[in-house]
């Protein structure tokens, strides 16, 4: 069975939190693609040509717990404007989306350029305040140090360059349900997510 389930939205708009939830529900792998992007931005952080370091990642890039840290979101967010990273990246993507099994993908352009043909599509938002807020919380439980206003700068600057940059820009495709969690606890949002899904899938499996 081929089943592709597609994701996106900005930046801690609770995407993770509902793939993962809705990956497990449906018994479907699934795939972070922000991590890659990610494990890009950590070896160009260290030195290496972004092309050079998306052409060398291994599995073993996307272990590292460095990549959830912020100078690491930043520095994914710059090197995916560049048309050729994005490109060397689009391979392995494409066939984890087709694996036997069902596959839950979320990023910014699954539903759009990775898997147009995806069986089912989510658009997962929130107002850049509320994902700020969220982050802040976050980061403030793992004992970083930041301000609320630093970190809805941050959550601002990626969203500009995350939807504005020419190469597949962040937006929600034609056919996708979208989901605004601002007002939506995770659990909601995860039932609200699967209830979409299985309106998809009825008649197919
Ligand atoms: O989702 P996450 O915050 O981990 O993504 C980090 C960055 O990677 C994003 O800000 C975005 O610039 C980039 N990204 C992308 N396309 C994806 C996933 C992430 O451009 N499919």
């Amino acid at each position: 069975m081929i089943f592709t389930i597609a994701i996106d939205g900005p930046a801690a708009a609770g995407k993770g939190t509902v793939s993962r939830a809705v990956a497990e529900h449906f018994g479907f792998r699934h795939l972070d693609t922000g991590l890659l992007y990610r494990a890009v931005g950590a070896r160009t952080l260290r030195g290496e040509d972004p092309l050079a370091a998306a052409e060398a990642l291994s599995p073993e890039d996307l272990l590292d717990p460095g990549l959830r840290g912020q100078d690491v979101a930043a520095a994914a967010s710059r090197v995916a404007v560049l048309p050729a990273v994005r490109a060397a990246l689009v391979g392995f993507q494409r066939g984890f989306a087709r694996s036997e099994g069902g596959a839950v993908l979320d990023g910014r352009d699954i539903g759009t350029v990775i898997c147009p043909e995806a069986e089912a599509k989510l658009y997962v938002t929130a107002s850049p305040e509320i994902r700020a807020e969220r982050r802040f919380a976050e980061l403030a439980a793992r004992g970083v140090e930041v301000t609320r206003a630093e970190v809805l700068e941050d959550v601002l600057a990626r969203d500009a360059r995350d939807m504005g940059r020419a190469e597949a820009p962040l937006c929600a495709a034609e056919d996708a349900v979208l989901i605004d969690t601002s007002e939506l606890s995770a659990a909601d949002a995860t039932r609200a997510a699967i209830a979409a899904i299985e309106t998809r899938r009825t008649g197919r499996v």
